[in-house]
């Protein structure tokens, strides 16, 4: 039955449902469905609400901060100054919208004000005014700066300080009373534990706790070792963390802490704006974020949102939105709260990375190489931007540590440019009995060979050469835009060659006739024949693509660079002995074996007698070569240069024979920093001394491979 045309009944529904949630997320760090899928039920509920106000009771899930800790192992710690939480804005249009309600707050409130001033001045008046009484004066409508902060994703704290000695640490709970967990928040680095002198004779300090990224993935490496289930996402292993009855094991958890408010404070300085209390915060040792940044109005909210929705994940922890909060002390006042948020703070919350749906099945798909890739079919569902229905789970291994069987509702993460992940299976929700899954033993294709994992090899493997599976992925590389980039031969038309027996390898199709073509499904003379003279024009391709397009094991665009400018032509390479390519700059010995497996094969070479028959040249193009002064040298590229693409950066640094990783390390030899840098990528190369250089700094480096003199 469904409740939706009742308001009363769906109201009801929402209330219990959400009630459920709060109790799985705050009671037990274990949420069943994603924030996002919560947010809605919220939202929902809240329209309800307010389309029918007769309907909203007062302690409607709407109404209240996070949920009471019934039942909780810790003491209770009633909160002198409430936790609240913050309201949302989920597009620019609802952040305008509290932009507005700000300036109508604070003009209401200029308004008696200024009516009080006038009435005033009135009396003083010796003279009546001439002026029409009933002509109000044209309101001010004062304008609000704003400090704009990051919303990490964490957990809020309060952290109370009483002649300058930490004395306790207490959750948010219900926003009234929370949950005392001093000791293992003592255990966190970096938390002063005495404040230096002249400091408040009580100071309340509040902020978010956190987990780093590092830190989380350490921490699901020590789970997955220990055989024991991985934490679904740094919220929740901070959260379980604070929530551990050993502070031993807290501490070994690395977790972090940012503070963004003051609490109640006795005896301390009298500030004006919102940024003077972070600052005092400071100067008393608490770790204040540095993206924290004031601005003169919501354009400048808008950017600061804008900015970190790209770069989130540039930092080294979880940022779920942004939150922009009135700077005037004063103005604040006048806003107030409603009963559970600020009304002088929005979070502007980011799209969400992370849905649930239905696991329907795991199915396994085999590569040109014959690797047996197990994938999750989902439910179709929204997420990062796309919709996703499938997504790799890599290799056996990984199945078994996530746990996830068909029939599970699973989280699926989609962060950013990232390929979809399958995160974990929600277990209270896993129907019972549910069988694990098993890796299957067969090539799923028609032929169903064996499919085999060798001793020590994370990877299994259809060992069968004559897989059609195999074959046909052959082929679809051999002819993808990293490869011999042949336009109009995608997968589709390879399955279609495929099955009509018109192509057996990546040499065939040197061979297909526009008649041939145009028997199959959707082509037309004009498709077959530009398909015909694609093909025929990637016989003039250089050798590089040549080497990449036959698809050896581990011979990557960059190792068939250094092969063709080693070694000339393809007939050299095949005559190469394994020493030789093992010597190759970006080679080394396992590529170089692999290489001589390949060319010992009989399919392989006749494969390559076909090509050389169908025309396809072997290296009589000269490779130029540029003098190669970043020869083992890594040069790291990040924000936007205004003369390079990002490819174009990197191929500048790799033509000169260096490196262009995406991350800066101890043995990286310069930073190169454009436009909107990555935040992370700036700090590290400072904090490791690496020399940074910008655009001009750039091109002389690629042409000299000289760092400019340093004072
Ligand atoms: P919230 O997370 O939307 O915002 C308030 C909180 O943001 C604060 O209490 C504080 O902890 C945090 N915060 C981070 N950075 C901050 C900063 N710079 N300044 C101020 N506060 C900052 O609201 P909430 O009340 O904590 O929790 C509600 C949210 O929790 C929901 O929107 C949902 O995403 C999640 N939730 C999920 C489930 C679930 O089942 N998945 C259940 C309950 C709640």
């Amino acid at each position: 039955m469904t409740t939706h045309g009742d308001p009363a009944a769906r109201i009801a529904e929402l209330s219990a449902l959400i009630r459920h949630h709060d109790e799985r997320y705050y009671g037990q760090d274990a949420p069943e469905v994603s924030d996002a899928e919560y947010d809605e039920l919220v939202r929902e509920l809240r329209a309800l609400e307010a389309a029918n106000p007769d309907l909203a009771s007062p302690d409607s899930p709407t109404q209240r901060v996070g949920a009471a800790a019934l039942g909780s192992t810790f003491a209770p710690v009633t909160h002198r100054v409430p936790m609240t939480s913050l309201d949302n804005a989920m597009d620019t249009d609802e952040l305008t919208a509290w932009g507005e309600r700000v300036a109508k707050g604070l003009g209401a409130a200029a308004a008696i004000v200024a009516t009080g001033a006038a009435l005033q001045l009135d009396l003083l008046r010796e003279v009546p005014s001439s002026e029409p009484s009933d002509q109000p004066a044209a309101p001010v409508v004062p304008t609000a700066r704003y400090v704009c902060e990051l919303k990490i994703d964490g957990l809020a704290m309060s952290l109370r300080y009483e002649q300058g000695r930490f004395v306790q640490a207490a959750t948010r709970g219900d926003g009234r009373v929370g949950e005392d967990v001093t000791a293992n928040v003592a255990t966190i680095v970096g938390l002063p534990h005495r404040l230096p002198p002249g400091a408040p004779e009580v100071v309340e300090v509040r902020g978010e706790v956190y987990m780093s990224l590092a830190s989380f993935e350490a921490l699901n490496e020590r789970a997955a070792q220990a055989g024991q289930p991985r934490f679904a996402n740094p919220r929740n292993a901070a959260a379980g963390s604070l929530r551990q009855k050993d502070p031993a094991v807290t501490a070994s958890r690395e977790l972090s802490f940012w503070c963004y408010q003051l609490g109640e404070v006795v005896g301390g300085p009298a500030f004006e704006t919102h940024h003077e209390t972070l600052e005092f915060l400071a100067t008393l040792g608490f770790p204040v974020n540095p993206e924290i940044r004031v601005v003169d109005d919501l354009d400048g909210v808008y950017a600061f949102c804008r900015h970190w929705q790209e770069h989130r994940h540039d930092l080294a922890y979880e940022i779920d939105g942004a939150v922009a909060k009135v700077d005037d002390l004063a103005q604040r006042e006048q806003l107030g709260f409603t009963s559970r948020a600020p009304r002088w703070a929005i979070a502007y919350k980011f799209p969400p990375e992370e849905r649930t749906t239905l696991l329907r099945d795991i199915q396994v798909s085999v590569g040109r190489t014959g690797r047996a890739t197990p994938f999750a079919v989902l439910e179709p569902v929204f997420v990062g931007g796309s919709t996703v229905g499938m997504a790799t789970l890599h290799n056996q291994d990984q199945v078994r540590a996530k746990d996830v069987r068909p029939g599970d509702t699973v989280v699926v993460r989609k962060a950013g440019d990232v390929i979809p992940e399958v995160v974990g299976p929600v277990l209270g929700l896993r129907p019972e009995g549910l069988p694990a899954w098993e890796f299957p033993v067969q090539c799923p294709c028609a032929l169903k060979s064996v499919l085999v994992r060798a001793e020590g090899e994370a990877d299994t493997r259809c060992i069968e050469p004559g897989c059609p599976f195999q074959r046909d992925q052959r082929i679809i590389y051999f002819a993808s835009r990293g490869a011999m980039d042949i336009e109009g031969l995608g997968e589709r038309t390879v399955f279609q060659l495929s099955d009509a027996g018109l192509v057996a390898d990546p040499a065939d199709i040197y061979f297909l006739t526009v008649d041939q073509l145009l028997q199959l499904d959707g082509f037309a003379q004009m498709s077959a024949e530009k398909l015909v003279a694609s093909i025929a024009g990637s016989r003039s391709r250089p050798l590089p693509r040549v080497l990449t397009a036959l698809g050896v094991k581990g011979l990557g665009p960059s190792a068939s660079e250094s092969i063709s400018v080693a070694f000339g032509t393809l007939d050299a390479v095949m005559a190469a002995s394994e020493a030789d390519l093992a010597t190759t700059d970006g080679v080394g010995p396992t590529i170089a074996a692999s290489i001589v497996r390949w060319f010992a094969q009989p399919v392989n070479r006749e494969m390559i007698e076909k090509l050389r028959l169908a025309g396809v040249d072997f290296g009589n193009v000269v490779v130029s070569r540029l003098p190669q002064v970043l020869a083992g040298k890594a040069v790291v590229v990040t924000g936007s240069l205004e003369g390079f693409s990002r490819d174009e950066a990197a191929a500048a640094i790799k033509g000169r024979g260096g490196k262009s990783p995406g991350s800066v390390s101890a043995k990286t030899y310069a930073v190169v920093i454009g436009a909107d840098p990555g935040a992370s990528k700036v700090t590290k190369a400072a904090d490791l001394g690496i020399p940074v250089l910008d655009e001009a700094g750039f091109v002389a480096l690629l042409e000299t491979g000289e760092l400019p003199q340093t004072e």
